[in-house]
């Protein structure tokens, strides 16, 4: 079946287990990022739909809490069930509206099926703690209850993942979901909502609205009935959001930017490095919050590193078919802020060693492709070197030693992820230890986090709370103390 099948060409809220327009009427097209040929247009929510949504959430919260946790793991395990059937047509979505490989999309649509069985089984455990007490004849325990509703707010680099990693936590702990989906992807978020529809979930405990993020984003975070917020996008947008949570004292979970480190120690394997540092930059093209932007390199390997990398980038190939490894970037924003940051550092006094701007030879010169960047020549405090440019570019700065690697790795506003290359257990130890980040690797990627570990930063990468693993339990759950007196007369 063509992908084109496999959606509506006006891409409907779903609003207490109905498909409806907004009520403005407005429609925003979603373009494939590959050509940018038009492919649908989504629904373009106001505050109006926002609230329609979230009076459907609360209406069916109430019951869904009652339903027991074990019966909504059955639930959420009868949904992977279809989206396995499906993984197919997942990917298909996934691939033309964020302009990925086949492969890459099936992986994707893989991870995100991971992610909804880890939380059905949480059904089966959602625990709490039983504790001692001071007092005799007293007992002491903890139990989860939902917050209630949960507004979601995605981004679009990895849309079904994004999807799996707050729905799925957010409905197996009993709350009802509004979802604002990314107005880039909204086709794959639809066709999963309509998936948990299909698979039993009752009407109006998953609400998705589409629509802009001062426009629908906004009105979901506003919105004073809705009792957690869940954001992944940029860090500008997650200032933006808990400034309004922290005025309504509203539970919120940010997961935001990264400009991550990847240091290459003398003793690194610089072939393994290499490889590993085009992954961290350019897989998804560089659109990772965990990418891999700032490679830290030891200065006595510098000169062989760099010869290494800058071949390798070279021989990335750009496209989307089997054979490509390099896709477009999501939209002409994200592609024209990244050329013209580089131009600025150029500008500035950077050498640009391979790649700048936008890539049109060979692809589509109406896509959204930029070429893989490698820039060194720069300052650690420059615009670039402080900024998520969210692409394939990446800067390398040459140091002395260790301490002046981890030095550097540290100097950001970010700590999102961080990747040393070396042979010795005492510099991995001393840095998975020393550096700001909330997910270290060694010997590997900036990235690679699993569906059952808790990811998120600190400093500007987040506000300290943990997503997906166990740790989503305490962003969707609030802990009540119990206390059992069993024979209160005595006491
Ligand atoms: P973005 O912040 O512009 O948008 C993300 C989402 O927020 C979109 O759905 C958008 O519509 C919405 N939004 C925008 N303005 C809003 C507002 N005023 N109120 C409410 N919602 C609003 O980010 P982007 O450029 O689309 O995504 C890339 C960013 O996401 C990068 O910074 C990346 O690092 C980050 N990201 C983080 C993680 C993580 O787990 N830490 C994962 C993926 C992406």
């Amino acid at each position: 079946m063509p992908s084109s099948a496999l959606y509506p060409q006006e891409i409907p809220n779903l609003i207490g287990g109905k498909e409806v327009l907004a009520k403005g009427g407005g429609l925003v097209p979603v373009l494939n990022p590959h050509d940018g040929s038009e492919i649908a247009h989504l629904t373009r929510s106001q505050a109006v739909d926002v609230a329609d949504a979230v009076a459907a959430a609360r209406a069916a919260q109430k019951d869904w809490a009652a339903t027991p946790a074990v019966r909504r793991g059955h639930i959420l395990h009868q949904i992977c069930n279809l989206l396995e059937e499906r993984t197919e047509d997942l990917a298909k979505i996934v691939a033309l509206e964020a302009g990925k490989r086949m492969p890459d999309a099936r992986g994707e649509a893989g991870g995100a099926i991971q992610c909804a069985r880890f939380f059905a089984g949480e059904g089966q455990r959602l625990f709490g703690r039983t504790m001692t007490s001071g007092v005799p004849n007293k007992y002491a325990m903890t139990v989860r209850q939902p917050c209630g509703v949960a507004g979601l707010i995605i981004a679009a680099n990895t849309p079904a993942p994004n999807f799996a990693w707050k729905v799925f936590p957010a409905l197996i702990c009993g709350n009802a979901v509004v979802l604002k989906t990314a107005e880039d992807t909204p086709i794959s978020s639809w066709f999963m909502a309509k998936i948990c529809e299909e698979a039993g979930l009752p009407a109006g405990v998953l609400n998705l609205v589409h629509g802009l993020g001062a426009e629908a984003g906004q009105a979901l975070v506003d919105h004073e009935d809705v009792d957690v917020v869940s954001f992944t996008g940029s860090t500008r947008v997650g200032r933006m959001i808990a400034e309004t949570c922290g005025r309504q004292l509203k539970k919120v979970s940010l997961e935001l930017g990264g400009k991550n480190p990847l240091v290459v120690c003398d003793d690194a394997d610089l072939d393994a490095a290499v490889t590993w540092t085009c992954a961290s930059a350019y897989s998804n093209a560089g659109q990772r919050c965990a990418s891999g932007s700032r490679i830290i390199v030891f200065a006595s390997v510098y000169d062989t590193f760099v010869e290494k990398l800058v071949a390798a980038t070279k021989a990335q190939t750009l496209g989307i078919t089997d054979g490509g490894n390099l896709g477009p970037v999501i939209n002409k924003r994200q592609l024209d802020t990244m050329v013209s940051c580089v131009a600025r550092a150029k500008a500035a006094g950077a050498r640009v060693l391979v790649g700048g701007e936008q890539a049109t030879e060979g692809v589509p010169a109406t896509g959204f492709y930029m070429q893989p960047t490698v820039l060194d020549g720069v300052d650690p405090q420059a615009e670039i070197s402080r900024t998520e440019l969210f692409g394939p570019v990446c800067v390398v700065y040459k140091v002395s030693d260790f301490d002046a690697a981890l030095i550097l790795a540290n100097d950001s506003p970010y700590g999102l992820t961080a990747c040393i290359h070396t042979k010795s257990f005492d510099r991995a130890m001393q840095f998975t230890y020393g550096v700001q980040a909330g997910a270290t690797v060694v010997n590997g990627g900036t990235f690679g986090s699993e569906p059952h570990m808790p990811f998120g930063g600190v400093k500007a990468s987040g506000n300290g709370t943990r997503e997906p693993g166990t740790e989503a339990l305490d962003v969707y759950t609030e802990l009540k103390d119990v206390y059992l007196n069993i024979t209160p007369d005595r006491l």
